[in-house]
């Protein structure tokens, strides 16, 4: 082999070589993530983007002033298709753009049209859910907090009965999967429309729709709305699956603070309260520890409601067994984390299996949705029929004067009298000349209005 030969060898063999680290350079092109899509949703005070990713991803969000943005820099990775369904109207975003910040990372822009405070965390890889960014845009004017008067419209003690109806999952969390398609959070909101629709039709009875639209609430803020409107009554509407498919019936939960009653009662529980998970609270629990030490007082108001909870809800279960067939034929009681509520009485009912073809197939047309809503207002109707809160048109269309009085029974304690009415003992105490707490069976109590 001559010398000029031997060189044009080592030449195309350094060539080569050259060839293959340009290869092995360009392959890093590829992105530790891929953002797969982007989707949008609209709740009454903020805007949720969810960032659909392919892995984990680091990133950083910060706002910029004139004109009005928010950039969101997510590091090692790009966007696989542009998104173009995004549906803007309504929300203080008028654009969504996106580009390199480095040949790193994704850069991506939100022109906004208003003053928002930006908020993001990623939701792990959960069940059947991917890796997710989520980026809330918190309305800054909308902070509107109604005052009592506004939201229970008392008038000489003959206010209505507040009835917060809880439509369960909604926006990131589709809830239960049927056939066909069926998302829980559809039936269930179609349930829940059909039910205030009935509740506000009846004399002395308002409705409150916890959930207005296709977008997630955390379950603590569900309770918590219960009881910043002052609702009477709570109820949380939901059409679960199960593993597996022959599982069918309605049932009617309330909160257990042990054990759960069943095997399904847990394995229920334990997926509705997933939900925070799959909807996006981002593993932040706000007030654990304040809750702990409320724990105490909490107690007797929540044994109390608790009573009222079973109460109702064995009327509801009536109802709803006059027209469907029953899971179980009595309250099941399990650790809802949406029925902790300390001092509103409040049931789950779960309107059938998603998960059962013929169960699926009823729940997705509007008459047996309509008998379900009926049933359930049956229920509630017959329960505060026979408890009025004190102050109530119904309290006072059955009294006649709105003043409602107490027989002591077996077994009453002023206590327990007091929670029923939702007054205090105090009060119960000055509207009947009582110096202290004892009182006899038969004794009849005036009851002031709450
Ligand atoms: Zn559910």
């Amino acid at each position: 082999m001559g010398k000029s030969r031997k060189n044009r060898l080592y030449g195309s063999v350094v060539a080569l070589c050259l060839l293959f680290l340009v290869a092995a350079f360009s392959s890093q092109l590829s992105y530790a993530a891929d953002v797969n899509s982007v989707r949008l949703w609209r709740a009454p005070d903020h805007t949720r983007l969810v960032f659909d990713l392919s892995a984990p991803v680091e990133h950083k969000i910060f706002p910029l002033k004139s004109p009005a943005r928010l950039v969101i820099d997510i590091a090692d990775s790009a966007i696989k298709s542009a998104p173009t369904d995004l549906e803007f109207s309504e929300t203080p975003i008028s654009k969504l753009r996106y580009g390199r910040r480095n040949d790193k990372d994704l850069r991506v822009v939100l022109d906004l049209t208003d003053d928002i405070k930006p908020r993001s965390f990623v939701l792990a890889k959960h069940g059947d859910k991917h890796d997710r960014l989520v980026i809330d845009l918190y309305d800054k004017e909308n902070e509107t907090v109604k005052t009592v008067s506004e939201v229970t419209d008392i008038g000489q003690g003959r206010r209505d009965i507040i009835v917060a109806i809880d439509a369960g999952h909604g926006g990131e969390d589709p809830g239960a999967l049927g056939p066909k398609k069926i998302r829980e959070k559809d039936i269930v909101y179609k349930i829940s429309q059909q039910l205030q629709k009935m509740v506000d039709a009846e004399p002395g009875y308002k409705a409150h729709m916890v959930r207005s639209g296709d977008y997630y609430i955390p379950l603590r803020k569900r309770r918590n709305t219960a009881r910043e409107v002052r609702a009477d009554i709570f109820i949380s509407i939901h059409a679960d699956a199960f593993k597996n498919p022959q599982a069918s019936g309605a049932s009617v939960f309330a909160l257990s603070r042990r054990g759960a009653t069943s095997e399904t009662a847990r394995f229920l529980a334990s997926k509705e309260n997933e939900a925070d998970l799959i909807g996006g609270v981002g593993g932040v629990s706000l007030g654990d520890v304040d809750e702990m030490l409320a724990g105490v007082l909490v107690d007797l108001s929540m044994t109390a409601s608790l009573a009222h909870s079973l109460d109702v809800g064995a009327r509801v279960l009536g109802e709803i067994g006059k027209i469907t067939k029953l899971h179980k034929h009595q309250v099941e009681q399990a650790g809802f984390a949406v029925l902790k509520s300390p001092d509103v009485p409040s049931i789950l009912v779960e309107t059938g299996f998603i998960s059962n073809p013929e169960e699926a197939r009823k729940l997705n047309t509007f008459g047996h949705r309509k008998k379900l809503a009926e049933a359930i207002l049956s229920g509630v109707k017959a329960y505060f029929q026979d408890t009025p809160p004190a102050g109530s048109l119904v309290a006072w269309k059955k009294y006649g004067s709105g003043e409602v009085s107490h027989t002591i029974a077996k077994g009453d304690t002023l206590t327990g009298i007091a929670n029923h009415y939702r007054v205090s003992v105090n009060d119960i105490k000055a509207a009947n000349g009582l110096t202290n707490t004892q009182i006899k069976i038969g004794q009849i109590l005036k009851i002031p209005a709450s």
